[in-house]
């Protein structure tokens, strides 16, 4: 009796349009489970009720509820090196008139300015079209294109962002980073702190049980979400009984950095190493043998060793005054900084190919790659660091600040200054 019922089901199915029978049939099948589960408990015999279900609830899926409700599918990728609108849309399988349509129409020059990295999401309907495309600049800026009768509307957005100050102290019992997790900041926040005031203490070796930092932060919110930690306003660092203070400025310049309350730079115009290294493998030493001649010949600078290709950044901002093959250097890169100041970068195993002759460079660009050119027995740095012309070892030059607040802006600065310093002292208070 119930394959002759399946039958007649299908054959319903077959016949009716189909357009109107999802709710007949929700109906049948319910009237049908009902009636053969009370059967089927008088019975005794259950298990045949799933397959009477399945079979015309299955059939029915795909078209009639299409057309009802517009399934979207969303798709996304990242922009590679050498994309355009038109690689990337080819790539994630969109018909090449859908992509045209979307190039000429109106404003299309806002998406042909994407960048690497970025990312382009997109909605698309059964039909494989693009219904709209969101090119995300960053979390709350980016260009979107919609749908409109044949053509697209393609426009640059901006979220509307929500900061929100976030205050903190952390005393040190394990480390830095320990308690300062444990207080409940965010990695990215530590890491900034770290390398703020990185330049004047070694988190290695300085901090002591019982030294302190308390700080404020930004937290940023589109949409009533946290979107992203932001920048650390100021922070005080209690290291050995010393307190140093960093309060973040914008400059007129645009670029943010670092002062002290009195408008020095927490920065130092020279980082402590020009790249991550493995271990020192030769120090400055005036007496040294080398290692290759077999003779006394000073050691006039410092050799890190490093792994061939490891990156090697310009320690400080200034203009290269020799970028090329130089006798037992192999390639080298010269920076003059200052009238004082210059540094060499040797054995290089490649110079980065805007490194040229009286370039400027800002500290920590990339110049070239660690090799072993020139007279080298392993692949190191070898790195040299010149006060006035005379060779002075890196390791122990008191290295000097990067540029103080300039004095056009130093009146302004001194107001902030003194705003943050009174918010930061509030907050200390209310935490006592
Ligand atoms: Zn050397």
């Amino acid at each position: 009796m119930f394959s002759k019922f399946l039958k007649l089901l299908k054959g319903i199915i077959k016949n009716y349009p189909k357009k109107h029978l999802l709710s007949i049939l929700t109906g049948l099948v319910l009237l049908v489970s009902i009636s053969f589960i009370s059967k089927a408990n008088f019975n005794s015999q259950p298990a045949q009720i799933d397959i009477s279900l399945e079979i015309p609830l299955d059939s029915l899926k795909e078209e009639d509820v299409q057309e009802r409700i517009e399934f979207l599918i969303n798709k996304e990728a990242v922009i590679k090196n050498n994309d355009s609108l038109y690689s990337i849309l080819k790539r994630l399988g969109i018909h090449e008139n859908n992509i045209f349509q979307i190039i000429n129409s109106e404003n299309s020059r806002l998406l042909s300015k994407i960048k690497v990295d970025k990312k382009i999401e997109l909605s698309i309907n059964q039909n494989n079209e693009i219904v709209s495309l969101n090119y995300i600049k960053d979390f709350k800026s980016g260009v979107q294109a919609q749908k409109k009768e044949g053509t697209y509307q393609i426009k640059e957005y901006q979220l509307k962002t929500e900061k929100f100050k976030v205050f903190k102290k952390v005393k040190i019992n394990d480390s830095l980073y320990i308690d300062g997790l444990k207080q409940g900041l965010p990695d990215s926040v530590i890491m900034d702190l770290v390398y703020i005031f990185g330049w004047d203490i070694d988190f290695n070796l300085d901090i002591r049980q019982g030294d302190s930092y308390s700080l404020i932060y930004e937290e940023v919110f589109v949409n009533g979400e946290k979107v992203i930690d932001g920048d650390i306003l100021i922070a005080e660092f209690s290291n050995l009984g010393k307190k140093h203070i960093a309060i973040r400025y914008k400059l007129k310049s645009g670029d943010s950095e670092y002062f002290s309350p009195n408008g020095r730079n927490v920065k130092k115009a020279f980082l402590r190493s020009p790249l991550k290294f493995n271990y020192i493998s030769s120090r400055y030493n005036l007496k040294r043998k080398h290692p290759i001649f077999h003779q006394i010949k000073a050691h006039t600078g410092v050799d890190y060793a490093a792994g061939k290709g490891t990156p090697v950044r310009a320690t400080g901002d200034g203009t290269i005054v020799h970028s090329s093959v130089k006798g037992g250097y192999g390639n080298l890169v010269e920076i003059k900084h200052t009238e004082d100041y210059s540094t060499r970068y040797a054995h290089l195993d490649r110079i980065s190919p805007r490194i040229t002759l009286g370039k400027k460079v800002r500290q920590a660009d990339i110049i070239g790659y660690v090799g072993r050119t020139g007279t080298a027995t392993g692949y190191h740095l070898h790195y040299e660091f010149r006060v006035n012309g005379k060779h002075t070892n890196p390791l122990k030059v008191k290295l000097p600040n990067a540029k103080p607040i300039n004095s056009s802006e130093k009146e302004k600065y001194d107001l902030h200054s003194k705003i943050i310093l009174d918010e930061l002292k509030n907050y200390q208070n209310l935490t006592l």
